[in-house]
């Protein structure tokens, strides 16, 4: 059945607009829903183009089912699929502004570090979240955050999200992965968790801190492990104070059980805020 993707979405109440982006399995577009319920909406269409193959289709509607699991203020809604012409969509919550990164990158020196400190913990609320759901999501990073306006994130891209089903970990078959981004036990057994998905966070927020500037620039993938294992780490970005980064550095200790969770991260995050509202009262 369809339900497991949100509702089936008829082609007459969805108008199609300019392209926005581009996916794994097609163009992203910007558009409008027209629903018989409630008013009309500005929503994303992700698209799988027709000469996909069966599984690539059942790939890509997985992202949809995965969607269709949460309801948080910072994570990508999901309004629902359609079928048209042999094409598949994924009608989603528009981010209007859109990657995180881009705009970092081009509006980064009028952004203030309080701004960033924000965006990390807008991002923390939605992996707690999904924590609290039993899902990773295998591949935050800043590529993966969108904004919907200046002051307000929502995570994307369930691609390589997973249910944590019996077992604590998911050991993911050959593929592209985001080796800069893994923690070592993700790089050398493939093994994800909650708390490889926290190592993940740091380098993010390392990201975000970095105003958009990528993880291990000029380091090829395979000496990436090399440098964790011999205990080099990312290194302090500026404005950064020490407890942030020493919250960093705790999410990229390398035995898993060494790192917090991000209920703990959550809190520790939270006494960050609190220490800076006092150090520059608004
Ligand atoms: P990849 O695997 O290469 O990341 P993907 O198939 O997972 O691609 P996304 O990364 O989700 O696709 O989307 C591609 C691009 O489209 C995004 O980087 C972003 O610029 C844009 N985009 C996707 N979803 C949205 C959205 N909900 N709101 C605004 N822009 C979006």
């Amino acid at each position: 059945s369809l339900s497991q993707f949100g509702a089936t979405i008829l082609p007459k109440d969805v108008q199609v607009g300019e392209r926005i982006g581009e996916g794994q399995f097609g163009d992203v577009h910007k558009g409008v829903l027209f629903p018989q319920t409630t008013g009309e909406q500005v929503v994303a269409i992700k698209t799988c183009k027709p000469e996909a193959s069966d599984v690539e289709r059942a790939k890509f509607l997985e992202e949809a089912a995965i969607m269709a699991k949460f309801n948080h203020r910072h994570i990508i809604k999901l309004f629902g699929v359609m079928s048209h012409d042999s094409t598949t969509y994924i009608i989603m919550e528009l981010a209007l502004i859109g990657q995180l990164r881009r705009y970092l990158m081009t509006e980064g020196a009028h952004i203030a570090y309080p701004i960033l400190l924000q965006y990390i913990c807008q991002l923390c609320s939605a992996v707690v979240y999904l924590e609290s759901k039993n899902f990773v999501h295998r591949d935050i990073a800043a590529r993966n955050v969108l904004l919907a306006t200046p002051e307000l994130i929502k995570l994307a891209d369930f691609g390589l999200s997973k249910r944590l089903e019996d077992t604590d970990y998911y050991v993911a078959s050959k593929g592209k992965l985001p080796i800069k981004w893994m923690a070592p036990e993700s790089i050398n057994f493939r093994k994800f968790t909650g708390l490889s998905d926290v190592w993940m966070f740091g380098v993010c927020c390392w990201e975000i801190l970095m105003k958009g500037v990528k993880p291990f620039v000029g380091v090829k993938n395979d000496e990436v492990i090399n440098m964790i294992e011999m205990g080099q780490r990312l290194p302090l970005p500026p404005d950064c104070p020490a407890p942030l980064f020493d919250l960093l550095n705790q999410c990229w200790q390398y035995d898993a059980q060494d790192r917090p969770t991000f209920a703990k991260l959550e809190h520790m995050l939270m006494a960050i805020v609190e220490q800076e509202r006092l150090e520059q009262p608004r």
